[in-house]
């Protein structure tokens, strides 16, 4: 098991409350914001945490860039893969992958 995946077990053991706790602790560490496809929409709607939120319903489809190699989260959860706000979370991503 991999550190992602100790995460997302742990994560799961937490309530409510301590889930909401752990994931605003992470949005605080997002830089989307100073990554080139992060834009106004995706900004005024407050998106952050893709990695683990999954992708932006409506905000960001054009891929400019991708800066969450150089984040903290990465670094901290282990994550493999990146262009979260467009192609899914870490988990959706890691489930695909697995699929083909
Ligand atoms: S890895 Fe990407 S989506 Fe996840 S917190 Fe960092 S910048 Fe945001
Ligand atoms: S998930 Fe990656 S591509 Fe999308 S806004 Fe965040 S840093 Fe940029």
């Amino acid at each position: 098991m991999d550190a992602f995946e100790q995460w997302l077990n742990m994560s799961w053991e937490k309530n409510a409350k301590e889930r909401k706790q752990i994931t605003q602790e992470k949005r605080q560490s997002c830089i989307c914001p100073a990554c080139p496809s992060y834009n106004r929409c995706a900004r005024e709607h407050s998106e952050l945490l893709y990695c683990i939120a999954g992708k932006s319903m409506l905000c960001i489809s054009e891929d400019t860039g991708c800066t969450c190699r150089k984040c903290p989260v990465t670094q901290k959860l282990g994550l493999i893969y990146h262009d979260f706000c467009m192609k899914g979370g870490e988990a959706a991503q890691r489930y695909e992958h697995e699929l083909h």
